[in-house]
């Protein structure tokens, strides 16, 4: 800011600031503004700006009038102490604090006890009583120093202490008396010197610009850089820098410092939370040197302070209108305030919060749909373990998909039904998933893989089905053929024991670590009636956000479902019709003998024959699934992926065929299909045949599976239902395909009306996942009536990253060297990705104003793309059905302009 003199303020005074300068002051200089403001105690101080930091990083020196200004701050501070800086009498101390706008814990630096020098420490000891308090604040304030400021290694400061207390027979700093700390000082003070080729600054105003520009460049430690790449935030904001009075909370009994919440933050109940630590400082507390005591304690320790910290902690609550947590110091039975900040919580205490500000008059509802996220939304959907049991802990691989299972280990997909089958709980143990494997792991209570990532097969299945998975746990080597897998440390654990996943944290238990049922899931399923005794508080402070955040939103919330099952549960979570039914899983199991016939086929005959027997099984599938979505959309999704996927492995029935041959009896069959899948074979499969490709090059596939689509709506039509059909076509990278399949299919709609002697009406529309799609958008609108943006096929072919390998080959280094945040996959991708689906939205609605537009890969339910997808304009978006609350829930708060939690 400039002054009207034309001069920049560097520094203001606290009761200059505000809570909502945190971009200028940071959070913490904001917040002890606000505070001052209110009349709290809040030891005097100024706080000196981002600005200024960020000229310092820039330029490489402090702009030149800040140390007038801070001269001028701080003759005010000393004049409000009624002391001076480092006075050898009675000294003035300052601790000098990091503070950025955004919240990096540790991140940065802080001196304390700025103004102590040789002199100075006996003024302290005089007017504070304690020559030992002094000699230990010198020591302190020479070992941060000399840490911070001068870059000293502070193992040398920790082995000098220890040598001392070695002596002393004790390794207790509280065991040292003045004596000996006043050695400790002398020791320190050599290292100083030995170190830098320089004395300690025995000048107070040296030792407080030293300080702040430590500060300044604390912003850039190799720490900082890295925890901002990963939380992603700008590199350039640089921190302020706050000079507080020093107040001591280690002067005796009658002192100590503390921690305190204005509601408990682990279940939002209203109370006393917090802990005090008698005569310490706070740094002690962090060190745990000694045991702090529960805060209702200091009501007993010291009355007067607890009652002004009672009376302040309700203050501040009603004037964030929100959860406070505080950080407070009693310096001789008088209570000082050193921070606040709106409190971290756990996901249930956010929403039980969220609805108490609101029955307490401080907020409103549209606010307490923004005090809420979908990921704690999410959080609270899953089983939970609970501590207890005496399981071991094997290993911690990726948290592929929240929850809790315990089951017996099984290593195949067909153990798995079975036992399933039989009552017994089970976990699917894989080295890695695929198709083949669904059965199982619908049967099983969740599944565990040695490798691959969060969007291998294992991974996006069991996300889809709300299923907990854990997966690439690589430390563990597991042996399907054998039915059993090694642990780091060698416990084998073979099929039929017992283990427990945690699909929230990766963890790997053997035995039975106990579990507890989602309230929250209870609720949206219909077994708690939000209304009645048995709803407690978070189900019915859930209850009413969602509701309100439904009616605040304009995205619809679609489903990705292609059982019955599944949309039943869409349905009762809240899903408004099907945004993505895939239709793969219709060709395994049993009908794989179809498939291989289909490919097989010699001739129109063989291959119509083919098809004519997949056909009524297709009807029965879609039949079902239209009956639950009665009067829903149901996007159907032709046939996607290469039809080798539906093949046996080549491998493996090389080997077969070879062995049938060295036996001296060829097998015909396997032969033939040997020479298929030979055929069939592709290098990059992902790139390869598949989706509308498969169904320009396969005679009769995709209007088969329009056919089936139109039977099964003319059959539900005839009984009085109303289905509502939507056909979508896959891999569309330029509208020539699109044209000929939506030529086909209008044909074939219209000969099933015809016969059938109904309408059948469905849109037909495309998936828009190859950028291609996107870049053309506005032609391919002119056949399309509808879009869906395919964001999982789009990332990967955007990035360039095969959805299936890199996330266990290489994203590990690229989260850790900080080149994204978070996995594209996970989260859309807004300057790539997002860029296209924006290219797409306004190329198709140029063509064609009403187009229809969704979105049903994976990022449809995840928070931060929703918003995204509300301000790009889409019309809709499809996620599993276990996402379909959270989705429900950030269109809301997208609707509501609520921050994304990672913009
Ligand atoms: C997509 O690519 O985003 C999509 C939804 O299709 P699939 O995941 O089945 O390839
Ligand atoms: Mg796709």
């Amino acid at each position: 800011m400039t002054s009207g003199t034309g001069r920049t303020t560097w520094v203001y005074e606290f009761s200059q600031g505000s809570k909502d300068q945190k971009d200028l002051l940071g959070g913490k200089g904001a917040n002890l503004a606000e505070m001052t403001n209110l009349g709290l105690p809040v030891p005097p101080g100024f706080t000196i700006t981002t600005d200024a930091c960020r000229y310092y990083l820039e330029q490489g020196s402090t702009p030149p009038d800040l140390a007038d200004q801070v001269t001028e701050h701080l003759s005010a501070l000393e004049k409000a102490m009624g002391k001076t800086l480092g006075d050898p009498a009675d000294p003035l101390l300052v601790s000098v604090r990091s503070g950025a706008a955004a919240s990096m814990p540790g991140m940065m630096e802080t001196v304390l006890n700025v103004g102590l020098n040789d002199e100075s420490v006996r003024g302290l000891a005089a007017q504070s009583g304690s020559e030992r308090f002094a000699w230990d604040s010198y020591r302190r304030l020479i070992q941060m120093f000399g840490k911070t400021v001068l870059d000293i290694d502070g193992e040398l400061f920790a082995h000098a202490l220890d040598e001392v207390k070695r002596e002393q027979g004790t390794d207790s700093d509280l065991d040292l008396d003045a004596a000996h700390l006043e050695d400790v000082v002398g020791r320190f003070k050599a290292i100083v010197a030995e170190q830098c080729g320089r004395d300690f600054p025995q000048d107070p105003r040296e030792q407080l610009d030293l300080a702040i520009n430590a500060v300044f460049d604390s912003w850039n430690s190799e720490r900082a850089i890295l925890y901002r790449r990963r939380e992603r935030i700008p590199g350039d904001a640089g921190t302020a820098v706050n000079v507080v009075a020093m107040v001591f909370g280690n002067l005796g009994p009658d002192s100590g410092t503390g921690v305190a919440f204005t509601r408990d933050p682990g279940s939002g109940a209203q109370g006393v939370y917090g802990d005090y630590l008698q005569n310490a400082q706070g740094e002690d507390v962090v060190a745990g040197i000694r045991n702090t005591v529960p805060l209702p304690e200091l009501e007993r320790i010291d009355k007067g302070a607890y009652d002004e910290l009672l009376r302040t902690m309700e203050r501040l609550e009603s004037h964030y209108r929100d959860l406070c947590d505080i950080e407070f110091t009693v310096e001789r039975n008088k209570l000082w305030m050193l921070q606040t900040r709106v409190g971290k919580r756990t996901a249930a205490a956010a929403f039980v919060i969220a609805t108490q500000l609101v029955d307490e008059g401080l907020i409103d509802m549209d606010e307490a749909v923004r005090r809420v996220t979908g990921d704690q939304l999410g959080q609270l959907m899953f089983p939970r373990f609970v501590s207890g049991g005496d399981a071991q802990e094997l290993t911690q691989g990726m948290n592929a998909s929240p929850g809790a299972a315990v089951g017996k280990a099984v290593f195949s997909s067909e153990t798995a039904v079975e036992w399933a089958g039989r009552g017994e709980k089970v976990v699917l143990v894989r080295r890695e998933t695929n198709p083949d494997d669904l059965a199982g792991m619908i049967a099983a209570e969740g599944v565990l893989t040695s490798r691959g990532g969060k969007t291998s097969h294992a991974a996006v299945v069991a996300r889809g089905m709300g299923k907990t998975c854990v997966c690439g746990a690589e430390e563990l080597t597991v042996d399907t053929a054998g039915k059993k897998f090694t642990a780091p440390g060698g416990t084998e654990v073979t099929e039929g024991d017992v283990i427990s996943i945690d699909g929230s944290t990766g963890k790997v238990w053997l035995g039975e670590v106990p579990v507890e049922p989602s309230s929250v899931v209870r609720y949206f399923e219909g077994e708690i009636d939000p209304e009645s005794d048995e709803a407690d508080d978070l189900v019915r402070s859930v209850h009413r956000i969602l509701t309100h955040a439904d009616s605040r939103r304009r995205l619809g919330v679609r489903t990705n479902a292609d059982t019955p099952e599944d949309s039943a549960r869409a349905r009762r979570f809240g899903a408004q019709g099907i945004g993505l039914c895939r239709t793969e899983h219709m060709f395994l199991g049993e009908r794989r003998q179809l498939v291989e016939k289909l490919i097989l086929a010699e001739g129109d005959d063989e291959r119509q024959a083919a098809l004519d027997a997949l056909e009524p099984l297709q009807r029965q599938d879609f039949l079902e699934i239209f009956e639950e979505m009665d009067g829903l959309p149901v996007t159907v999704r032709l046939l996607d992926p290469p039809l080798h996927e539906f093949l046996p492995d080549l491998t493996d029935l090389s080997v077969r065929v070879a062995v049938a041959e060295a036996q001296g009896h060829p097998d015909e069959a396997n032969l033939r299909l040997l020479a298929a899948v030979r055929r069939l074979h592709e290098q990059n499969p992902m790139l390869g045949l598949r989706g509308v490709r498969l169904g320009l090059v396969v005679p009769g596939l995709f209007a088969m599976q329009v056919r089936a689509i139109a039977e099964a709506a003319a059959e539900r039509r005839k009984a009085g239902g109303d289905p509502r059909p939507e056909i979508m076509i896959p891999l569309v990278g330029a509208v020539q395909e699109l044209e000929a399949i939506r030529e086909e299919s209008e044909r074939v709609l219209a000969e099933v009306a015809e016969a059938r002697g109904v309408d059948v009406p469905a849109l037909i529309g495309t998936m828009i996942e190859v950028p291609r799609a996107a870049l053309t958008a506005e032609e391919i609108a002119q056949s399309a009536e509808f879009f869906s943006f395919g964001t999982n096929d789009l990332t990967q072919m955007t990035w360039g990253f095969s959805r299936d390998d890199v996330e266990a080959a290489f994203f590990h280094a690229y989260l850790d060297k900080g080149i994204f945040g978070i996995s594209p996959f996970e989260s859309l991708d807004l300057d790539g990705v997002g860029r296209l689906v924006q290219i797409g939205v306004e190329g198709g609605r140029r063509a064609r104003p009403d187009l229809k537009l969704g979105i049903c890969g994976e990022h449809g339910g995840d928070p931060d793309s929703v918003h995204f997808f509300h301000e790009v304009g889409l019309d809709y978006v499809s996620c599993s059905p276990f996402r379909v609350p959270v989705a429900r829930l950030e269109a809301g708060r997208a609707a509501l302009g609520a921050e994304r939690a990672g913009s």
